[in-house]
């Protein structure tokens, strides 16, 4: 008998089918175990969300019918598949009406209003866990077991107030999940909770950031204190790289908490990066299933990797649709609080920086940011240094390249690993435009042209073997 929290993402999800199917393992692992159940949006609905969310701004009532008929109607498909006993399917379409008519409300007050705060954007995306949980729940019943549908906030997830990427204030909210759900556990009832969504102390809807249902199934289970944390999703687990890109491509079964951290920066889309937070605090065991290969085991995240502990490099990864931005100045060099000015101008116009180098003649430092805010960074960039008396002299950018990263814990204090990932590198013709290593030494990642991206990526994996036990 094992603590289980499983969480469903949106495309475990998708469809009434779907649904059923969770239904179906989460009833057949509940009957020899303590289950505690976390679902995603059904796939594809908080883009929608947003999307509308935005447009009702700029005050187009026909567009809000239209989508919440849409909206409706996915729903209630689903209900009718994934559930046969007509009363659960009448329970369940009554929340989902009721649910509907509130986020009509919400979007055309937006639409009145003419803005979208980051307040009321959470609140709107806060909908599509509203409205698949019940439908999991419903579900769930139908297979004649017992459960209970919360919303995080009722399940008793407490954030701070930043909305878009909330984080939970963990004591308080551990404090009110084991009250409200460990009774629940004790008399084998399951409890199906919204993932994504929270509430801040004024009971005000937050969410915890974009694919965030991750996160409210591990703050779950620290606070319920599991034997381990499943997500469930549509991929076997976490691999060396893309099989896209490499089809020998290999499925990793075990990796550190920090492995499987920076592998969802770097993104192997499996996690959501902050989740692992919680978990590895309090070394509880998570793991990568795929819903539509339930036999197979997946990758199993804990503290330390045990299996193939001697691999230095265990990933490698492309990065598309970035840029590289250089910024020079002879006026830079020696002075205190140049690098500072540099990143504020950024930080204040949010724009994320995923990679920095500077080298020690101080005169240049190269960044990597997302492609779609070259433009705005280099503007920002050029005016707030205008007004800030001239430290930096020249911008240019690169806009067709990609990050190759290169991962692994035991990359730490191994020799010669560098040297082997640039002369495989060099070995191809290819040409290295920047690199960084933090002192984890966890990765090692550069930037090549992006025409060479999956050309590096193949030679990498093939010269440490990746695709070898
Ligand atoms: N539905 C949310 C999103 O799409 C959370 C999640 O799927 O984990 O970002
Ligand atoms: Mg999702």
């Amino acid at each position: 008998m094992k603590k289980i929290v499983m969480k469903f993402g949106g495309t475990s999800v998708g469809t009434g089918e779907n649904i059923r199917h969770v239904a179906d393992l989460v009833t057949k692992y509940a009957k020899d175990n303590k289950v505690a159940v976390v679902v995603s949006a059904l796939a594809g609905v908080t883009n929608s969300l947003i999307e509308t969310g935005c447009q009702a701004k700029k005050s187009d009532e026909k567009h809000i019918q239209t989508f919440t008929a849409e909206l409706r109607k996915k729903h209630t498909d689903a209900i009718s598949t994934a559930i046969t006993s007509k009363a659960i399917q009448k329970e369940v379409a009554q929340i989902t009406e009721n649910t509907i008519a509130e986020l009509e409300k919400v979007l055309t007050g937006i639409c009145y209003v003419g803005e979208i705060t980051p307040k009321s954007k959470d609140y709107v995306m806060s909908f599509g866990e509203r409205l698949s949980a019940p439908i999991v729940w419903g579900a769930i019943k139908d297979h004649k077991a017992e459960s209970q549908c919360f919303t995080g906030k009722d399940a008793g997830i407490v954030t701070n107030s930043n909305f878009g990427e909330a984080d939970p204030l963990m004591n308080f909210t551990a404090h009110l999940i084991r009250e409200r759900l460990s009774p629940l556990l004790e008399k084998n009832i399951i409890p199906v909770v919204t993932g994504f969504i929270a509430a801040d102390q004024d009971g005000v809807v937050t969410t915890v950031g974009r694919g965030g249902s991750d996160y409210t199934a591990t703050i779950l289970g620290v606070a319920l204190q599991v034997d381990e944390v499943w997500i469930w999703t549509d991929v076997d687990g976490i691999m060396t790289t893309d099989p896209k890109i490499v089809p020998s491509a290999r499925m990793l079964p075990q990796l550190s908490y920090q492995e499987a951290a920076e592998m969802a920066i770097f993104g192997a889309k499996a996690m959501h990066p902050r989740a692992l937070g919680p978990v590895s605090k309090e070394n509880i065991p998570v793991r990568i299933r795929n819903t539509a290969h339930p036999e197979n085991p997946g990758t199993l995240i804990t503290k330390e990797p045990i299996a193939n502990a001697k691999e230095a490099v265990k990933a490698v990864a492309m990065i598309k649709d970035v840029a590289m931005l250089n910024v020079y100045g002879a006026a830079m060099v020696g002075a205190p609080g140049s690098y500072a000015k540099v990143f504020d101008v950024l930080g204040k116009n949010s724009i994320n920086v995923m990679m920095i180098s500077a080298a020690a003649s101080e005169a240049n430092i190269s960044m990597v940011i997302k492609r779609g805010l070259l433009g705005r960074a280099v503007s920002n960039l050029e005016i707030a240094l205008q007004e800030r008396g001239g430290i930096v002299s020249e911008v240019t950018t690169e806009d067709d390249v990609a990050v190759i990263a290169v991962m692994g814990a035991n990359m730490k204090g191994t020799l010669g690993v560098a040297s082997k990932i640039f002369s495989t590198v060099a070995k191809k013709g290819i040409n290295i435009r920047m690199i960084a290593q933090g002192s984890s030494e966890l990765n090692i990642s550069f930037v090549v042209k992006e025409k060479d991206g999956a050309a590096v990526v193949r030679a990498i994996h093939e010269e440490f073997n990746l695709d070898k036990n």
